[in-house]
């Protein structure tokens, strides 16, 4: 007979973002005896309504993870066990623009959330990494990036990612802070903030506007669905050993341009729906995680077939327009070829 396990305290920082959120709902679904702190800065990229629903549920907390005394203060008022940290600057066009903001939460943000999770004694620090942090592949390439293979970020958005696994695998080995890392491929689903390829396709496409697809149309990414993310974060939090990283991904892999072809078939809208647009600099070629450590061990597996959930994806952005029509103002920066000129609006 299974016993349940005891029920505590997760702090989930970025918990108003896409995954975050995904996760706190997953979360409360699955072990509604825990409590859970949704922590986020509400930057434009966070969303409280991604909460809604379960936000009565929950203690949501409006601040910084780069704010340590704050955190310090959540983590002690509310007893936290277990910290999953998913907050992070998230968007890599954004990032050629402004770096410094990566940096500053991606870097210095995780650093000043384990120092605070150190001094409070957390028993889990889970912090979710890229598949970006190893640079890219070539097209033709058989290789696939495995939890020892070398850092190489070539962005400013996978540099600070790779600086805050630094930082988390520093805090264990100088430390003993008991991290997990996991490093997850390109997720979609729900909740997507519509600067990210799928919910910017769909929702140009359905307010009539082409689909900006970049001239490397063939570059490739991993895909997974965000709800098999979240249940592998789960498994990790089980049975992970600490001090060790899991990747997370499915093999599955789509170019942009299969994604454009899947929303213009999917909204019954003719292929001259695209325009060509440049690539944003460093955009890299490909990435494939070999997943093979968190299936033996951890027993993971994708659940979710990447056509019936990307076509499931693209209904849902669909039929909720009310979700996404008022955060387009919000967008930074859209896939505008002249944003990367240097005299474009949007160059330092
Ligand atoms: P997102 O941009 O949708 O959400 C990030 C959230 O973090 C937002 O709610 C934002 O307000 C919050 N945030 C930003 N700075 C903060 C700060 N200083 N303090 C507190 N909160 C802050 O991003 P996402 O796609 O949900 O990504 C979540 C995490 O997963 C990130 O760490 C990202 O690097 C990682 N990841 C994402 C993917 C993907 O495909 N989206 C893949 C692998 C890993």
């Amino acid at each position: 007979m299974s016993t349940a396990a005891p029920s505590r305290t997760l702090l989930v920082t970025g918990a108003a973002g896409f995954i975050g959120a995904n996760f706190v709902h997953y979360w409360r679904e699955q072990h509604p005896d825990d409590t859970v702190v949704a922590l986020d800065a509400l930057t434009y990229a966070g969303n409280e309504e991604n909460l809604a629903g379960v936000r009565d549920g929950i203690v949501f907390v409006h601040a910084d993870i780069g704010d340590g005394d704050r955190v310090a203060k959540v983590l002690r008022d509310h007893r936290v066990r277990t910290v999953v940290n998913f907050a992070a600057e998230s968007h890599n066009s954004l990032a050629v623009l402004d770096p410094g903001r990566f940096f500053r939460t991606n870097v210095m943000g995780t650093q000043r959330l384990l120092e605070a999770s150190l001094r409070h004694g957390v028993e889990r620090f889970h912090h979710i990494s890229t598949c970006e942090v190893y640079g890219d592949l070539a097209l033709d390439s058989t290789d696939a990036f495995h939890e020892d293979s070398p850092y190489r970020p070539r962005t400013p958005y996978n540099a600070s990612k790779a600086g805050a696994d630094h930082a988390v695998r520093a805090y264990h080995e100088t430390f003993g802070l008991p991290v997990t890392v996991t490093n997850c491929a390109n997720n979609y689903g729900p909740l997507q903030f519509p600067e990210k390829v799928i919910p910017l396709f769909v929702t140009n496409a359905l307010r009539g506007r082409s689909l900006p697809v970049y001239a490397s149309r063939h570059h490739r990414r991993e895909w997974i669905h965000v709800l098999d993310h979240c249940r592998a974060i789960d498994m990790v939090l089980a049975d992970g050993v600490p001090g060790e990283t899991y990747h997370v991904g499915t093999g599955v892999e789509a170019s942009v341009q299969d994604i454009a072809d899947a929303v213009l078939g999917e909204l019954g809208l003719p292929a001259s729906f695209q325009t060509t647009v440049a690539d944003r600099p460093g955009h890299d070629r490909r990435y494939l995680l070999d997943s093979t450590r968190i299936r033996r061990e951890l027993g993971w597996r994708p659940t979710v077939a990447f056509g019936a959930g990307l076509r499931e994806t693209i209904r849902w952005y669909r039929d909720h327009p009310e979700w996404w029509e008022p955060l387009l103002g919000r967008r930074p920066v859209t896939e505008d070829p002249a944003v990367w000129q240097p005299s474009g609006a949007g160059a330092r």
